[in-house]
């Protein structure tokens, strides 16, 4: 159970959205080691009257089992001895997401519904490219932006995940794709994105900790530059995001008008468009190498019209950003009050931006028919109607008292 010890207030701003942190047992009275650092692993054993030298060798073992071989089995730790196994057995678990269920695309792409242990769902994506496989990561269930485009700002927030509950995101696809042990060539899961369901940046401390078991090197060892964060625009959040993870930035802009983004990313009024730029321009670590995105999605008369490909062009010239606009055509999801832009419009945006030396692909969108492409993750416990609701509600209450 969480208690008021255990729950920290975001940093800094607006959210007040409890955030279990460290260790805290399951209802089996079990603490789950997924998600811990090395340290917390450490007083984790401490914590279970490990003396301090067991402690710090069991730990790092521990560390190297569950980060880069993948067991989820103290059984198989076969450098731990034989006698420790049911004193670990008893005390900890290693978990991983509940699967309830995965689909896969025609193109593909895969996608799984994970349940939390406290009934929560949210959703990963992977993406196989001829070169490179990426994994589409969530960082809340829920999203508190309501950008209108996106179906899952359609959701209320339920909460923050977890770091467990980020990293084991990653945790589970390597086990699906069969990569344990850690390799550092020849994998399938390459890329991590940082754009599922929610806003990374108000759910920062656990991203970061999640991110940092991601990156490293003696475990998942995803390089920074292979992973990417994905940010509406949490102006105050993107200087401590460059400083603490140092991923790859990407933005979600969307429109570049005041008038538009109010209303598609209303986030935008309370961080204004030039703020938001600022912001990217003083990020740590961009050049030309390593540019960042900017997503825009296409959506028909709203924002895809050539004074808003030139408009576009004089802001990212303005700000001397070093970027990449990925043009994203609009996924329609059912009640959607847009339209995506016609192929021959999204062309002409692209060569306006092309044409003015700055990358601007179209995105293909991916697993579509499993709703799996941008904007349209909204799990399927949400999708249920209040009737339905309502009616599963009254049957429990009514199976209650049989
Ligand atoms: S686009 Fe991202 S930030 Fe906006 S509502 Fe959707 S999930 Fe939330």
């Amino acid at each position: 159970m969480q208690t008021a010890a255990n729950l920290m207030p975001i940093p800094g701003h607006i959210d007040p959205v409890p955030v279990p942190r460290s260790f805290v047992p399951r209802s089996d009275g079990r603490i789950d080691l997924l998600g811990l650092s090395l340290a917390d692993l450490r007083m984790a054993l401490e914590t279970s009257q490990l003396e301090e030298k067991q402690a710090k060798l069991r730990a790092k073992q521990l560390w190297h089992w569950i980060y880069n071989r993948g067991a989820i089995e103290f059984s198989a730790m076969t450098d731990i001895s034989k006698t420790m196994h049911p004193w670990l057995e008893q005390r900890f678990v290693i978990s991983r997401p509940n699967v309830v269920e995965a689909q896969v695309s025609t193109d593909g792409t895969r996608k799984w519904l994970l349940r939390s242990d406290d009934k929560q769902d949210y959703e990963m994506v992977f993406i196989p490219d001829a070169d490179r496989g990426t994994l589409c990561v969530s960082s809340q269930v829920g999203c508190t932006l309501n950008c209108t485009f996106c179906h899952t700002g359609t959701m209320r927030l339920v909460r923050n995940l977890t770091p467990a509950e980020i990293v084991g995101q990653v945790m589970l696809a390597r086990d699906s794709l069969g990569e344990w042990p850690s390799q550092p060539e020849g994998r399938m899961l390459t890329n991590i994105v940082m754009m599922g369901m929610g806003e990374p940046l108000y759910n920062f401390e656990n991203v970061r900790d999640a991110l940092k078991l991601v990156m490293d090197g003696a475990g998942l060892a995803l390089s920074r530059r292979r992973i990417t964060l994905s940010t509406s625009g949490v102006v105050p959040m993107m200087a401590r995001a460059g400083a603490e993870i140092g991923v790859n930035l990407a933005v979600s802009l969307h429109a570049v008008t005041k008038e538009v983004r109010d209303e598609i990313v209303p986030l935008n009024r309370k961080y204004g468009i030039e703020e938001l730029l600022q912001a990217c321009a003083d990020y740590p670590g961009t050049n030309n190498a390593r540019r960042i995105t900017f997503e825009y999605v296409m959506l028909k008369d709203k924002n895809d019209s050539d004074d808003d490909a030139r408009e576009l062009v004089r802001l990212l010239r303005k700000y001397e950003l070093p970027a990449k606009v990925n043009l994203i055509p609009f996924n329609p999801w059912p009640g959607a009050q847009y339209e995506c832009s016609t192929p021959e419009r999204i062309k002409s945006f692209s060569s306006i931006v092309f044409g003015a030396g700055i990358s601007a692909p179209v995105r293909t969108p991916r697993g579509r028919d499993i709703d799996a492409a941008c904007g349209q993750l909204k799990t399927a416990s949400e999708k249920k109607s209040r009737a339905q609701l309502d009616r599963e509600a009254a049957a429990e209450t009514d199976s209650a008292f049989v």
